[in-house]
């Protein structure tokens, strides 16, 4: 595909990067590589914008994958950020401000009695899943095709995300032994678990999900999925294990939990937690937690876990999140699904726009898409010139069809018009698209 639009500044720091760092960025997905063109670089954001290394401005769309939820540099986050800072970046000690963003998340999700923070999403499935397996004695993880956990050896199996966009079914690197204790299942099919429980007795730790998942595109769970998936891990003595690092403090005031208040056993965070800072989390009973070092047996640790300057970001976004700030982000989420619904309709562009809340992303087919086999049915090459002409009429979307799109409360009524400005061309563009 050819490009009518250069980013000579981005290009030749592309260049620069990939001669020191493999395909020249720190995460796969950062690179491009599934829509082609080039990465651009960016400078600065502020509010719904962001502004790249060749000077032109774009709607951000991806919201830093999540994290950004109120926009970038939010003056009050910023301002905890600067109050932090001046008192030194990192002391390896307790402090007020992590127990002060712990108090926050047990309060705001019931089921989280006891939370211990981490650095990234990653470290916190991670963890999760070794503290199942610690607290009762069993291997197996139950994950399902499309739900992505971050980069955990034994979570990579069928992974959503980058994974999805590369086409990778594993990765090398993950040993046989690892993958054996991983059991994947198609999402959204209980019989599945039914089954999969019955084939390995007493085996199963935990069933880890995506509490909606948004790593395949947005698809999410069907009326009933996740209750089951509770009742059949109580009565199969494994751990019911919630992965809310996307859907966290974003869905509602207490995630998806708030949306469909099915209690998990262990629950895992991380984005919007952290105020665009590394931090992340994972919690909930606090007979299971109590199994976590030093009150327990099952290791964990982290030099820079519960930073003080990422711990103030993360409690300054957190209590800027109140009931307005979600009924906003809900609006503009609605706002934008109609705009986007609307102009491909009029181009007549098969497509499905899938909402969780005010998470949401566009596939383009009319099939209904339930799990991630339905997620690959869709035309990529639409979603490939759709991404292009958006990007060059300045809204930056996720550089791949499989990923949720993300708002804030920044997103105003000028950046709405900026947004449906460009969805006429880019609805006819994917409509001319060729495979
Ligand atoms: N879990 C989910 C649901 C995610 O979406 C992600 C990242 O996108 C992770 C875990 C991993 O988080 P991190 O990238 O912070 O390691």
């Amino acid at each position: 595909m050819a490009y009518s639009y250069e980013a000579p500044v981005s290009q030749s720091l592309f260049d620069r990067a990939s001669a020191v760092t493999p395909g020249g960025v720190n995460s796969p997905v950062r690179a491009f590589r599934a829509v082609g063109g080039t990465p651009r670089f960016m400078v600065s954001g502020t509010g719904p914008y962001l502004t790249d290394a060749d000077g032109r401005e774009y709607v951000d769309l991806v919201c830093s994958w999540g994290p950004m939820i109120l926009g970038h540099s939010h003056p009050e986050v910023i301002a905890a950020v600067q109050e932090a800072v001046s008192r030194g970046t990192s002391f390896g000690t307790p402090g007020e401000g992590e127990v002060a963003l712990a108090e926050e998340i047990v309060a705001r999700i019931e089921p989280v009695e006891q939370v211990r923070l981490v650095s990234s999403g990653t470290e916190a499935t991670m963890s999760a899943i070794r503290l199942a397996r610690g607290f009762t004695g069993r291997a197996k993880v139950v994950k399902f095709a499309g739900c992505y956990h971050g980069h955990v050896d034994a979570l990579l199996a069928a992974a959503g995300s980058g994974v999805a966009t590369f086409g990778l079914p594993d990765t090398p690197g993950v040993t046989g032994a690892t993958a054996g204790d991983t059991v994947v299942l198609p999402y959204n099919d209980l019989d599945a678990v039914r089954a999969a429980f019955a084939a390995h007795p007493g085996e199963i730790a935990c069933v880890i999900t995506e509490a909606s998942p948004g790593n395949m595109g947005v698809v999410p769970p069907a009326d009933g999925f996740n209750a089951g998936l509770k009742e059949l891990c109580a009565a199969n003595g494994a751990l019911y294990i919630s992965d809310e690092v996307m859907t966290g403090f974003r869905t509602s005031k207490a995630g998806w939990y708030g949306v469909d208040g099915v209690r998990p056993d262990l629950m895992t965070f991380g984005k919007v937690m952290g105020g665009g800072f590394p931090a992340a989390a994972f919690g909930g009973r606090g007979d299971v937690m109590a199994h976590l070092a030093p009150a327990g047996p099952v290791y964990q640790a982290g030099t820079l876990s519960g930073n003080p300057v990422a711990t103030a970001a993360g409690l300054a976004q957190l209590r800027l999140l109140d009931d307005a700030a979600y009924a906003k982000i809900d609006a503009v989420s609605a706002e934008l699904r109609s705009l986007v619904g609307d102009a491909l309709t009029k181009e007549g562009v098969e497509h499905t726009v899938s909402a969780a809340s005010n998470m949401f992303s566009v596939f383009f087919t009319d099939r209904p898409v339930r799990n991630y086999d339905d997620a690959k049915q869709q035309d990529v090459f639409r979603f490939t010139a759709f991404f292009h002409s958006m990007l060059e009429q300045g809204v930056y979307l996720p550089p791949s069809a499989f990923e949720s799109w993300f708002v804030s409360t920044a997103h105003d009524e000028r950046a709405i018009e900026r947004i449906a400005a460009a969805l006429p061309a880019a609805a006819r563009a994917a409509s001319e698209a060729t495979a």
